[in-house]
């Protein structure tokens, strides 16, 4: 067996710990005779892993208790009209573009009211967040909408929008746990959870509950009522049982970890082993503008398409994969989750030397 340093901006890397966890119970969860995925979502056993992982995350994030922990399914996308179907109470709200999934979320908002882009950084390629200390925020607006971490162009918020006294709504699907947050100073976190916390198929949505009422927009699905799912603590229909059971195993890895204050420092370390370098190389430069720098998804580019791609490909010989860029942005970039470890990042950094020294 070998693993390789995955990359990839999601799915993404999991800790192996976990996999091999979850490989040691695939045949007989803990005496049940059978795996996560073929037990009844109704049985103890189940439950047991739900609320858990529940549990868990409350005390990695400090949630408050008047927030409630969705897990929901439908992807990011689905949450793009979730959103507005369950919020705009008054039929408008504000967002903020700052890269393509906040774009496709304000376009699918539009079909639920009146969606405002009250700011933007599409003029350079969302290469950086705009100053959102006084936006024209609409008086009529039901919240404002952000997302916090752009996974594509590799910039996130340093600090969140004074939004004037509306709810602020964040989509952190690449940035969950991988930071300390304040979660009263949101209305709603949301993030599919494939990018830093586990695989595809699960949605965590933290929303505060004087939100969650039968007020939503008249065709709104049964299943995609936040209350429906609020008031069956995510077990109305099957929930995605195998996901939200490896979802559990990250949180409790996150805490042997020391938390997310730990994450943060590590996090920190690991992004400036391979921004320091950028910022010295005379080959790879970042793209993103300096202050407003992801510390989870970090493009660079050669400047030459013809090198980009040679060094994508001696890259993965080498075994570092899913490094190619964006096709909006072009170059690499490299995801550098939770559960890539510094010594993936410092291996990487230093493939990068030896490539810019045979194409000096
Ligand atoms: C990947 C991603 C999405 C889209 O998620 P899907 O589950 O593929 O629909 C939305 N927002 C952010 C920030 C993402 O990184």
């Amino acid at each position: 067996m070998s693993r390789v340093y995955n990359f990839s901006a999601g799915p993404a890397v999991l800790p192996e710990e976990v996999l091999r966890e979850a490989a040691e119970e695939m045949l007989d969860y803990k005496g049940s005779g059978m795996s996560v995925m073929e037990m009844s979502h109704r049985s103890k056993v189940f439950e047991e892993i739900l609320f858990q992982a529940e549990r868990d995350l409350r005390d990695l994030m400090g949630i408050p208790d008047n927030y409630k922990v969705l897990f929901l399914q439908g992807g990011g996308n689905l949450m793009f009209a979730q959103i507005p179907m369950n919020l705009m109470k008054h039929g408008t709200a504000d967002y903020i573009v700052t890269g393509q999934w906040a774009k496709k979320a304000w376009q699918e908002a539009q079909k639920y009211g009146t969606a405002n882009k009250i700011a933007s950084s599409e003029d350079k390629t969302y290469s950086y967040i705009p100053d959102c200390s006084d936006l024209p925020v609409s008086p009529e607006a039901d919240y404002v909408y952000i997302c916090e971490n752009n996974t594509i162009y590799g910039t996130k918020f340093k600090q969140l929008p004074d939004t004037k006294g509306k709810i602020l709504v964040s989509d952190v699907s690449s940035c969950f746990l991988s930071e300390p947050v304040d979660v009263e100073r949101y209305g709603v976190i949301w993030g599919g959870v494939q990018k830093n916390v586990g695989p595809a198929g699960v949605v965590i949505a933290i929303v505060r509950e004087d939100l969650i009422t039968d007020e939503v927009w008249p065709g709104t699905p049964t299943l995609m009522k936040f209350k429906t799912q609020a008031d069956n603590n995510s077990l109305y229909n099957t929930p995605p049982c195998y996901g939200i059971y490896i979802c559990g195993k990250v949180f409790q890895w996150l805490k042997r970890q020391g938390g997310l204050a730990a994450m943060k420092e590590r996090n920190e370390k690991k992004a400036a082993i391979l921004y320091d370098y950028l910022d010295k190389s005379k080959l790879f430069s970042g793209t993103v503008r300096k202050e407003d720098r992801s510390l989870m998804n970090i493009p660079f580019v050669t400047g030459s398409a013809e090198l980009d791609a040679a060094f994508v490909k001696e890259a993965t010989a080498a075994g570092f994969v899913n490094l190619k860029g964006h096709r909006t942005v072009g170059g690499m970039r490299a995801s550098i989750y939770n559960a890539m470890p510094e010594a993936g990042v410092q291996a990487l950094v230093d493939f990068m030397k030896q490539f810019e020294e045979k194409n000096a």
